[in-house]
């Protein structure tokens, strides 16, 4: 797995190749925009290595990540979620639940004290913005697709580096993560002695 670092590097050359692509076709820069914030969103919040309890993606969710506990129980790591498409439209939707589990009870006591919420605009104003949901879902499958991409290719770089090679670069990651994580073990977010 290339890490953060190189996920992060594959999906700013899928932001800069994106963005290229539709400028050139005549796309609207609000559509542009959705897209570059679906790539934006997969890579730094809903990320395939969210399954990854203790993933660099799961520490920038603080205490937050106590929502992600279920799915990250459920879903092993590089399992069918890992997949673009599939896991990137399974990661968004559980983000709508966990949000509307938040939004809903906010809304149903907003509605109590007589304040209207109801949607004025009709029809057209839906498939409007829906338009845009498509755009940041298309986005994030763009991101994930050059996530799981990478992830294969590395796998596969993996296999061809001697075993003794493949131990030292082991271990001087280990050192580096022990270093990394420390803060975090201390405060107790990652149990002692588990390893990535
Ligand atoms: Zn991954």
């Amino acid at each position: 797995m290339p890490g953060f670092v190189g996920h992060t590097i594959g999906n700013s050359i899928v932001l800069v190749g994106t963005t290229a692509v539709m400028a050139s076709q005549g796309w609207s820069l609000a559509d542009i925009a959705a897209v570059d914030a679906g790539i934006v969103v997969a890579n730094f919040v809903l990320s395939p290595d969210l399954d990854l309890f203790n993933s660099r993606s799961m520490d920038d969710w603080g205490w937050m990540r106590i929502f992600w506990w279920p799915y990250a129980k459920m879903v092993k790591h590089r399992d069918a979620m890992h997949t673009p498409l599939l896991g990137t439209l399974v990661r968004w939707l559980y983000m709508a639940v966990v949000l509307s589990i938040v939004i809903v009870p906010i809304a149903i006591i907003l509605r109590r004290m007589n304040f209207s919420m109801t949607f004025k605009g009709d029809a057209e104003d839906i498939v409007w913005y829906l338009g845009y949901v498509a755009d940041l879902l298309l986005g994030a499958t763009l991101a994930d697709t050059m996530h799981y991409a990478l992830d294969l290719v590395t796998t596969r770089l993996k296999r061809l580096v001697p075993r003794r090679y493949r131990e030292r670069y082991a271990r001087y990651a280990q050192n580096h993560y022990d270093r990394d994580h420390r803060l975090a073990r201390a405060r107790g977010f990652i149990p002692e002695g588990e390893q990535r």
